[in-house]
């Protein structure tokens, strides 16, 4: 269950982290532990659900225990290979394991730690950030908040930055949109501890059985392709269609879409905001490391945030610390997402170079995926 909101909307604070997303969420949890006045906002309603593959990285689940929270995916699923399918072939590998929870469950759980922790959550309200302050409205009630630090955690959806140009994003022009549903069965067999991946030159579906009896659909599409196929569902049902699946719930589904995917900022951090998750650079699902790289820049963004609040730094004296954040960004994340790159690029072609990409990103795997994958099932020119 989620505490409830609070009344009032805060004028002053040491840190302001909009988004409870992963990223946000631990950031605010980590901060609050330090004892500093957190507050944690974000624009749905909680729990709020996301468009997300909901599979998280072994790194993942390892920045949960550091944070003291291992015991949310306690009832979390695992799954350990990966189906690969084309229209004509498929090939089951074994896969480094990844934990399988609800974006509801996970989120709501991340956020609630951080409020036993001590921060103060706001739902429902939207930050928008001026100078050096932030605008934050919930219904009808308005109010400007002067934190010590920002933390910008709003997703590749977020609205927050609208007004700072220094902040604009580049995406790619091949760019894909996110898809994502919800379903009660799936629409091709599936086991429990497995990713199916349904991989197509216009894109690729995952599916897995999420814990309980739902199955979690989320998909990387080329848009002019969804365009032409009618709509997301109607890509979606084709793509199902050709494996002789079962589309029928799949018709009467709400499919959620997401912006343009990949995409980075000219910059992650300027004075007292810092850009951390998603707001700042995203690549592709394919590997599946979103949730990782939101909750390892969470947990890396602290000891930056601390400096200011410890130091009671202005934000102009910020200016050292926005450069040490965005080099250790630039020395950390991009080239985890270069690599994510390389593979969501290659995964463009048939199977066999799905099949290449997974060993690229799982190395001792490579001469399993090579004979029974490569040599055996390779796609028929
Ligand atoms: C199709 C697809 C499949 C994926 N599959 C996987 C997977 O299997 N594994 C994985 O690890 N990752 C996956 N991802 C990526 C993962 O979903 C994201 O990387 C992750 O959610 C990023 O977390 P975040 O905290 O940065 O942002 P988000 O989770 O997007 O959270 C951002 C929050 O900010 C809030 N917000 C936005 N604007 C404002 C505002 N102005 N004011 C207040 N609040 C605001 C939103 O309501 C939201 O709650 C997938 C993504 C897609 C699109």
């Amino acid at each position: 269950m989620m505490p409830s909101a609070f009344e009032t909307l805060p004028t002053s604070c040491d840190i302001l982290i909009i988004g409870a997303g992963p990223a946000g969420a631990i950031a605010a949890l980590l901060a609050a532990k330090k004892g500093f006045d957190t507050v944690l906002v974000d624009r749905a309603a909680f729990p709020r659900n996301k468009v997300c593959g909901c599979s998280l990285t072994q790194r993942g689940v390892n920045q949960l225990q550091s944070a003291g929270i291992a015991e949310i995916l306690d009832d979390a699923a695992h799954i350990s290979r990966i189906r690969l399918i084309t229209a004509h072939r498929s090939a089951s590998i074994s896969i480094p394991p990844y934990r399988v929870i609800s974006r509801e469950l996970l989120d709501t759980r991340i956020a609630t730690a951080a409020t036993s922790a001590g921060a103060k959550l706001l739902t429902n309200t939207s930050a928008l950030v001026h100078t050096n302050c932030v605008n934050l409205t919930r219904n009808n009630q308005s109010e400007l908040c002067t934190p010590r630090c920002i933390i910008i955690a709003d997703g590749i959806s977020g609205t927050s930055l609208r007004d700072h140009p220094a902040f604009a994003w580049t995406i790619a022009p091949a760019s894909r949109m996110g898809l994502g549903a919800t379903l009660s069965k799936s629409p091709i067999p599936l086991e429990p501890n497995e990713l199916a991946m349904i991989v197509r030159d216009d894109g690729y579906i995952g599916l897995v059985k999420l814990p309980g009896s739902t199955i979690d659909l989320a998909a990387a599409a080329d848009p002019a392709s969804v365009r032409a196929a009618g709509g997301p569902a109607a890509w979606l049902i084709a793509a199902f269609t050709q494996l002789a699946g079962d589309c029928t719930q799949l018709a009467k589904t709400r499919i959620h879409g997401t912006p343009l995917l990949t995409r980075k900022r000219n910059r992650v951090a300027h004075e007292n905001i810092f850009l951390i998750g998603d707001a700042a650079a995203y690549v592709e699902p394919f590997t599946g490391e979103g949730m990782t790289w939101a909750l390892e820049t969470g947990t890396q963004i602290i000891d930056f945030a601390a400096k200011i609040i410890t130091n009671k730094l202005l934000p102009s004296q910020a200016t050292p610390t926005a450069q040490a954040w965005q080099a250790h960004y630039n020395h950390s994340l991009a080239p985890k997402h270069r690599n994510c790159e390389r593979v969501a690029t290659s995964v463009r072609s048939p199977l066999r170079h799905a099949a290449l990409s997974l060993a690229s990103i799982a190395p001792s795997l490579a001469s399993s995926i090579a004979a029974r994958v490569l040599r055996v099932r390779e796609v028929p020119a």
